[in-house]
């Protein structure tokens, strides 16, 4: 622990953002990076509890604790080893994490949790600024080759924990760039994809081969899911060519809202407005989708509807409103919820500053109203919500203008065709069969085929993706060698 006294003479400072009026004119990251000096004194509040709940918290089990102490004490580049020690990517949780340690941090319970995110943001950028993120390529190849299905964070951290231990990485992707949701689905604003390129050629520098635009197994993929691929390879000849197969796919088949009038011009799902927005930057081709002058409804909270409301507002809609199902959450947490409950609040992401966000809760919707099959107001209805059930309010349907209304409704499973043409198992909720813990953990009932990340544990977040990337990849190793020297 650096300063015993930190946390009772130093205040949380979170990191300055540009101001919304200057940011939405622009797609770049607009969070300020905190100074040396400003990291030092945040890493200074952090108490070093007995039991760093921080720590407990975090998907990944970063080592929270000691890089407060580090950076505390001016060393960034031990602080980053022991950062990457848990974590390949901090570059992208530093950035896009919903930060779940600091509901854990016990100065949270009546103060402000420590900075977290905001440290683990300033040290990995200052650890590419000063070069010490360089490839560390395996010193004795095994020769034995390992095919990553899906290039999103599961998949990478599986790829590069298993190239450093020597095996023949291969990435099939079937989208034109590496990255998964993270590369083309969250926008730029959130995350500048020149980051995963300086992580994809740091991967390709430790012996990682990536093959884009190439479709792993089924040809097919159910409407509203991204597809590049130019060419296709079926499972039975990957499973000829490899050792080991991770299925590292995600979560792709989109929740669809059946209700009369989804046909109409104006009603789709989240991901084909922000995917096609992220090419217009990437590839200078328009998004098809224009929110210029119109009424938008997003409907779903979420990551998915923010980046929605985001994305509106820097195409200047004319109005930007989002429904959710649930009720209001209160607006302070009760301070009494300690991890590992997750306290409940009213969270306001940057996305929904940038302009007059009308958020509705409580609320269904339950027609979409057109004109000559353009979409033209949305019809809704009032919740009541009892014992976690919801019903209906008689007589309280409105009409609200819509443009362009957004499904940000989460996704159902990953495409079932893929899981089939391996013949992996699915669960309950069609996600592929696999237990985390023990023996025969991430392996499905396909023989030398693994699972990892949103294709196992259904939609979720970036940092739960890396921890089962990196889980993955030492049960991988335990298959192909006997025995691993990889964490878990
Ligand atoms: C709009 C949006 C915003 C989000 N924002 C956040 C956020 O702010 N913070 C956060 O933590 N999480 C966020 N998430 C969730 C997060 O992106 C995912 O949980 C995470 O990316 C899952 O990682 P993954 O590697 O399991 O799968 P993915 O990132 O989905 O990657 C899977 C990859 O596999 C490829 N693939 C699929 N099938 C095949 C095939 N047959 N052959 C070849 N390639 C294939 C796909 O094209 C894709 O690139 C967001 C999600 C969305 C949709
Ligand atoms: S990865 Fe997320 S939960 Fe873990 S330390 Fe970073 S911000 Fe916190």
């Amino acid at each position: 622990m650096g300063k015993p006294t930190g946390f009772l003479e130093r205040q949380r400072l979170s990191e300055a953002y540009e101001p919304a009026p200057a940011r939405v004119k622009h797609y770049r990251e607009f969070v300020a990076t905190l100074n040396d000096e400003q990291t030092r004194i945040q890493g200074s509040r952090c108490m070093d509890c007995g039991i760093p709940f921080c720590n407990n918290a975090c998907p990944v089990n970063n080592i929270i604790p000691d890089w407060n102490d580090l950076v505390y004490r001016g060393q960034w580049e031990q602080a980053l080893k022991v950062l990457h020690s848990t974590n390949n990517f901090p570059d992208i949780t530093g950035r896009i994490c919903p930060a779940i340690c600091e509901e854990a941090c016990s100065l949270n319970i009546n103060d402000e949790s420590v900075g977290i995110k905001s440290i683990e943001h300033a040290i990995v950028d200052k650890g590419w600024q000063m070069g010490w993120i360089v490839p560390q390529p395996a010193s004795v190849k095994t020769g034995k080759k390992v095919a990553i299905i899906g290039s999103g964070p599961a998949g990478l951290a599986a790829a590069q924990q298993l190239a450093r231990v020597g095996h023949e990485v291969t990435v099939f992707e079937k989208n034109r760039r590496p990255g998964g949701l993270p590369g083309y689905g969250i926008p730029d604003f959130k995350l500048d994809k020149s980051l995963i390129e300086r992580r994809v050629r740091q991967m390709e520098a430790e012996g990682v081969v990536f093959r884009t635009r190439v479709i792993v197994g089924s040809k097919d993929v159910p409407a509203g899911v991204a597809n590049d691929a130019s060419e296709h390879i079926p499972a039975e000849k990957i499973l000829q060519e490899f050792d080991a197969v991770v299925l590292a796919a995600g979560s792709e088949t989109p929740r669809d809202l059946s209700i009369p009038g989804r046909e109409l011009k104006g009603v789709y799902a989240a991901l084909e407005f922000l995917i096609p927005q992220n090419r217009q930057i990437s590839d200078k081709k328009a998004n098809p989708i224009n929110a210029r002058g119109k009424h938008v409804v997003v409907i779903g909270g979420g990551d998915t509807g923010s980046d929605c409301v985001g994305t509106s507002y820097r195409h200047r809609a004319a109005s930007v409103t989002q429904l959710e199902l649930l009720p209001q959450p209160p607006e302070q947490e009760n301070k009494a919820t300690t991890w590992p409950y997750w306290p409940l609040k009213l969270r306001t992401s940057s996305s929904h500053l940038e302009g007059d966000t009308q958020r509705l809760f409580s609320i269904a919707t339950k027609e979409f109203i057109g004109e000559q099959g353009i979409l033209k107001a949305i019809k809704t209805v009032d919740l009541e919500w009892k014992d976690g059930k919801m019903s209906e309010i008689a007589g309280s349907e409105r009409t609200y203008p819509a443009d362009l209304v957004f499904l940000a409704l989460g996704f159902l499973s990953p495409v079932s065709s893929l899981l089939e043409s391996f013949g992996v198992d699915k669960d309950a909720r069609g996600n592929a069969q696999a237990v985390t813990d023990g023996p025969g953990c991430y392996a499905t009932n396909t023989a030398k085929v693994f699972a990892a990340g949103d294709v196992r544990r259904g939609q979720s977040l970036v940092v739960w993706a890396i921890r089962e990337g990196r889980q993955c990849a030492r049960a991988v190793d335990e298959f192909l060698m006997g025995s691993s020297s990889l964490p878990r």
